[in-house]
């Protein structure tokens, strides 16, 4: 079965597949195709913006669709930035710029109240049969400076309960086998493409 990942990233293409084959998934992910539109992420929850995404990349190819979306919710800041974590700064992407302005925000927050959640939200569309979203979490708590140089995004300055590195200190295989992206991932693959 061919199956279209809303991305036009081939790492990522690699990284899902990686997480799919070892979950006993045989499928041929693809890429998104260079013409297919931008799609606005425009709903307020992550499971709805990854199915907005995985209902484009359905229609767009005809194939099934798996899209994710993800994000970090700060308890102190009330669940914020949750869906806007790419765009936290005002500019979308701008990692460095989005990590900065959380650190100052969170600056005269003591431990113990820095706890906070990476989320995923993995979405399973089959075009004109069924719709599917799953969630994966992975709790832990904010540093105080940015630690590491692996990962992307907020990775220096969330550290994983039960650990003492941030997400950026981690082994790319370490972080995998605990990050939220891999649960959605391995949820979504044993309950909905597991033969
Ligand atoms: P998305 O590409 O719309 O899913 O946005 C994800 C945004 O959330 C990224 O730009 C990061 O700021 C943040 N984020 C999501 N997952 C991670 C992670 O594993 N590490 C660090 N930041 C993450």
């Amino acid at each position: 079965m061919r199956v279209v990942l809303a991305t036009r990233n081939d790492h990522k293409v690699d990284e899902v597949s990686r997480i799919l084959r070892a979950e006993g998934v045989d499928v041929e992910l693809v890429a998104l195709p260079a013409d297919a539109p931008d799609v606005a992420e425009t709903e307020s929850t992550f499971a709805g913006n990854a199915l907005l995404k995985a209902r484009s990349a359905a229609e767009v190819t005809g194939l099934p669709a798996i899209a994710d979306d993800s994000g970090l919710r700060v308890d102190a800041l009330h669940g914020m930035p949750g869906v806007l974590s790419a765009r936290w700064s005002g500019r979308h992407g701008d990692d460095a710029a989005n990590l900065a302005l959380l650190l100052a925000q969170m600056s005269e927050v003591p431990d113990g109240r820095r706890d906070a959640q990476f989320v995923c939200a993995a979405g399973w569309v089959v075009p004109g049969v069924s719709e599917h979203v799953v969630e994966g979490v992975l709790e832990g708590s904010l540093a105080h400076e940015a630690r590491g140089t692996n990962g992307f995004g907020y990775d220096p300055i969330f550290v994983p309960a039960g650990y003492a590195l941030t997400t950026a200190e981690l082994r790319p295989h370490e972080k995998d086998s605990i990050s939220h992206r891999g649960q959605a991932l391995r949820l979504l693959a044993r309950s909905f493409l597991a033969q």
